[in-house]
């Protein structure tokens, strides 16, 4: 097993957090930062990285094998691009690029100097992800029709870059990515084959603040995804219902329940219930002798955030394949894409993604 030198560009943050929480393995040694704003380079120096005085400085250090690009969304392909040709692996932050052209971009750049780059899109291993999909990879809710994934807040978008399109600002582009790629894995191969989508400008005219997805992979579920800044009340983090039972995770403690049919047959009640709110037979409540409750206990699933560097090393190694390859990105980047023409031309977007 060899041991690789990482250097990072963009010490906000993303950026702090690959170095002080993230990356463990002492496989991949995070030594060196550069940034722009020298307050960010002083915190790079107390952390115990060696910082360098301009860009081009870093990526002349023959002792870094890696670059980190954790920079704000626009800076991505120019100084991905630059850090292949200088020889250097690199691991971007998501969103990958502002488009898929620009991804197309940086794909080219990799295949002209035979170097490669991988993608931090790191939500495939989070806790409340992995228990939805336990539950419905083990089928406990029958065929699954539709799944509702939601992260909602109220404290409107963080202030800076993320406020400004020229940077790559948006929910869409910040969150979107996350939960179209959780989405994606899980239904893989399956492509996406429409898009719905609204996006939100409750509070921020230049970038949505969120957004509502609606898309439908081939001989799948309907997926609903849902992102919001300006939500004071959240709706739960997973919904998910299959013929047989349904699922619900509230939040990211990750606790939650399955109610699942006891019994296949549908067992009406014979007479209308009167509920305060008018009278039902349709909607009436299930007896509860033809359903199961099976509690998701939150404290068996833990996220995996180092898992990306293990995969890495092990990948640099020649020992497996990389665990975000650019075509994985590309395919959110493109649903991402459908979703911003679903929004501005009000309708459906026919695709094969
Ligand atoms: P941030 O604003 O906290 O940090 C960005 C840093 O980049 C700042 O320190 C800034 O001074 C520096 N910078 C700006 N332009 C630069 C340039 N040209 N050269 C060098 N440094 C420059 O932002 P952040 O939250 O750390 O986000 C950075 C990236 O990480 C974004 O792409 C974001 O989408 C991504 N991110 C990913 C996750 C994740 O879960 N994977 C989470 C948060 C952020």
């Amino acid at each position: 097993m060899n041991q690789y030198k990482a250097a990072l560009v963009g010490y906000g943050g993303m950026g702090r957090w690959h170095k002080t929480g993230i990356c463990k393995t002492d496989r991949i040694l995070i030594t060196g930062a550069y940034d722009i704003n020298p307050e960010r380079m002083e915190q790079a120096r107390q952390d115990g990285l060696k910082t360098y005085e301009s860009y081009e400085a870093l990526l002349a250090d023959r002792e870094i094998d890696i670059v980190i690009v954790a920079t704000p969304n626009n800076f991505h392909l120019p100084q991905s691009c630059q850090a292949m040709e200088a020889g250097k692996f690199v691991v971007c932050e998501k969103p990958v690029t502002m488009s898929s052209d620009e991804l197309q971009e940086m794909m080219d750049c990799s295949k002209r100097t035979g170097t490669k780059f991988t993608i931090h899109q790191n939500r495939r291993k989070d806790a409340d992800y992995l228990a939805m999909r336990d539950v419905v990879e083990k089928g406990l809710l029958g065929e699954v029709f539709q799944i509702e994934s939601r992260v909602t807040g109220s404290r409107g978008i963080p202030e800076g870059w993320r406020q400004y399109r020229v940077a790559g600002g948006g929910m869409m582009l910040d969150w979107g990515v996350h939960l179209i790629d959780q989405m994606v894995m899980m239904m893989s191969p399956a492509k996406v084959t429409d898009v719905y989508c609204e996006l939100y400008n409750v509070n921020y005219k230049e970038c949505d603040d969120g957004f509502k997805l609606i898309m439908h992979f081939e001989n799948g579920p309907s997926v609903m995804v849902e992102l919001g800044t300006s939500h004071f009340i959240s709706a739960p983090r997973w919904y998910v219902c299959g013929n047989r039972g349904a699922l619900i995770i509230p939040n990211w403690d990750c606790n939650g329940k399955i109610i699942r049919a006891s019994e296949h047959e549908v067992r009406w009640e014979e007479e209308i219930i009167y509920t305060k709110a008018g009278p039902t037979k349709t909607m009436a409540p299930r007896a509860k002798d033809t359903i199961e409750e099976i509690a998701i206990d939150g404290d068996k699933w833990n996220s995996d955030y180092d898992y990306f560097y293990r995969n890495l090393a092990d990948y640099l190694d020649g020992n497996a394949e990389l665990t975000v390859k650019p075509e994985e990105a590309m395919r959110v980047m493109k649903i991402m894409e459908a979703a911003f023409e679903s929004h501005y031309t009000r309708s459906v977007i026919k695709c094969n993604i």
